[in-house]
């Protein structure tokens, strides 16, 4: 078995729409971003990587390729999954904080875990989603950004 641990910030401005887990969320702010910032999607990303030794997001799918320029992050996920199948890894299970100040988004974490259901072709129960808030302290309490943290667990064939 072996785990990987994922992380992203995103800083939040006007003006720019809001996705995370796959999700357009009604939100004032969105995220800065070379794709379409799309937080958990990136930290699901790494975190899939960091357990497969295979290193980070950035080597992959590096911001300075116009491929990426508002890219749907699914694709990062799809990518990555098909390179650990490729060397024989199964993924166990996904857990996850979501950190952002407003909207809530306890509302959306059942489609957000049905999305990464389909793009990890594992069982819904084995993805867990937590929602928090920043509790009015840091970028993520003061709303200038959207954290998310990612575990995730690998077997080898
Ligand atoms: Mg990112």
């Amino acid at each position: 078995m072996r785990v990987g641990l994922g992380y992203d910030i995103h800083r939040l401005i006007g003006g720019k729409s809001f996705r995370l887990g796959g999700i357009l969320i009604p939100c004032d702010k969105g995220p800065v971003g070379h794709s379409d910032g799309d937080c958990l999607y990136h930290a699901v990303t790494e975190a899939l990587l960091g357990a497969a030794g295979l290193g980070d997001i950035g080597h992959y799918f590096p911001d300075t390729d116009a491929r990426w320029k508002g890219a749907d992050s699914a694709v990062f996920i799809r990518e990555t999954v098909a390179l650990l199948q490729k060397r024989g890894f199964q993924i166990g299970n996904i857990d996850a904080n979501l950190l952002l100040e407003s909207p809530r988004l306890s509302p959306h974490l059942e489609k957000m875990r049905g999305n990464l259901s389909e793009l990890l072709a594992i069982p819904i129960e084995r993805i867990n989603l937590k929602a928090r808030r920043g509790e009015g302290v840091d970028a993520v309490g003061k709303g200038d950004a959207v954290v998310c943290q990612v575990i995730a667990l690998l077997t080898e064939k």
